[in-house]
């Protein structure tokens, strides 16, 4: 495989070379003050932004027909809209479907640092081969002004000791990508009256640490973060900056800012047809072979049961474009680990979905390894499964993600997560 081709890495193929972000990642353990994560943006262009969220199942999908339109794609990223290593199953399967299926492409991630170090090893042997690493700071002290909060495993931490960690934890994992022999890029968001002067002291600390190239990002205006209202570095800021960063490390000048589910040549805006296509990867549809869904249910009127506590699942299908009862299947008996997942997969082999009212994180992976996506909703069964088998879109007041609040991932939180 020819690296070169990276159009962020080399300049000279940005006009030839194109990129695809894979909008798999939607939770962050960091918030940045100046980063807002708003879904359903199309006219928006700034990293922290896409239109939609993809299961990695839809998004190895959703990148083949991408490929049959777009061939010049060389890489294929995931940057967002969160942070990859805060969706670390999604992230991983997702780079695993696109290895097996396309391993002519570069693959290639954008993380904060916090939570990749435990998985370098991984990345490399799946040939991840250039990895981001957003460093706006080396002094603890700056840090803290940058960051409200800096959350790794249960404990969520604040001012400098927040930084003192993100720090620690990014300086670990860009010494184990280049070790691995991974390339890293370090992207630094200028932010005048925070670390516009700085700015050289992390290009000499990452070239240090054997980092390959620096990008340095004007900050981007974006309302509704604390750092809204604070002017952008103009041009020849960036430029007498780049100059003297470029001492220590070679410089990035051609960045675009670009959106989390970005595809395309750097700069290029994505299309109507590509916006058609996210959108319909993103709505679960019935197939030949899988024309049903799955209801965990009291009743059979609502879906208002938990994965876990369903004895018995109810199979709903379109009969003369009304939502019928199937049948009903006993589910496995608990206690017997992912395997009860597998079984409970094998015995839904006609179903692209399950309806639940909640359901844990490893159902919900081993599932969609087998082509089964766990939704949690609540409300009437005609009413979600009717959506799920006509391939419309449930409605949003009917979720219960992590989100319907309403509030979405713009939600700027207290570190702690939803409830
Ligand atoms: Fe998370 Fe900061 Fe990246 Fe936003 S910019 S996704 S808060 S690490
Ligand atoms: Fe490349 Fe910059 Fe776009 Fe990332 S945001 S894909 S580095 S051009």
């Amino acid at each position: 495989m020819d690296f070169s081709e990276h159009p962020c890495f080399n300049a000279n193929v940005r006009h030839t070379k194109g990129r695809i972000h894979l909008p798999v990642a939607p939770k962050c353990n960091v918030q940045c003050n100046f980063c807002n994560r708003k879904y359903d943006c199309v006219n928006e262009s700034r990293p922290g932004v896409t239109s939609t969220i993809l299961a990695p199942e839809q998004a190895s999908l959703y990148l083949d027909s991408v490929l049959e339109r777009v061939p010049n794609l060389a890489v294929v990223g995931i940057a967002g809209p969160g942070d990859p290593f805060a969706n670390t199953d999604e992230t991983l399967r997702t780079m695993e479907l696109v290895g097996k299926n396309h391993p002519d492409k570069i693959l290639c991630l954008a993380t904060n640092g916090l939570g990749l170090a435990e998985y370098v090893d991984r990345i490399a042997k799946m040939n991840i081969s250039h990895v981001t690493i957003t460093l706006n700071a080396v002094d603890p002290e700056i840090g803290a002004k940058i960051y409200a909060w800096v959350r790794l495993g249960p404990h969520v931490y604040r001012g400098v000791e927040a930084a003192k960690l993100l720090l620690e934890r990014q300086t670990l994992a860009i010494g184990l990508l280049k070790e691995h022999g991974i390339i890293v890029k370090i992207n630094t968001v200028i932010i005048p009256g925070i670390n516009e002067e700085h700015a050289v002291e992390v290009a000499k600390y990452a070239a240090a640490l054997g980092a390959d190239i620096q990008n340095c990002i004007p900050l981007v205006h974006v309302e509704g973060t604390a750092f809204e209202g604070r002017p952008t570095p103009d041009a020849r800021a960036m430029q007498e900056l780049r100059l003297k960063a470029g001492q220590y490390i070679k410089q990035m000048t051609h960045c675009a800012r670009c959106r989390a589910d970005a595809v395309g040549l750097v700069g290029k805006e994505n299309s109507e047809e590509i916006a058609k296509l996210l959108a319909a990867a993103a709505t679960i549809r019935p197939t030949a072979e899988r024309p049903y869904v799955a209801v965990a249910s009291m009743e059979g009127l609502f879906v208002n049961r938990h994965l876990g506590e369903a004895t018995e699942l109810w199979i709903f299908g379109l009969e003369k474009g009304q939502v019928c009862l199937l049948s009903q299947r006993p589910t496995p008996i608990p206690g017997a680990g992912d395997e009860r997942w597998r079984d409970l997969a094998k015995i839904l082999p006609d179903c692209c979905a399950i309806l639940v009212s909640g359901a844990g994180k490893a159902p919900e992976k081993v599932l969609s390894e087998y082509g089964i996506t766990v939704i949690a909703a609540e409300g009437l069964i005609s009413e979600i499964a009717g959506a799920v088998l006509e391939g419309r879109p449930i409605p949003k007041v009917l979720l219960r993600t992590a989100g319907a609040c309403g509030a979405g991932v713009s939600c700027s939180g207290t570190g702690t997560g939803c409830m």
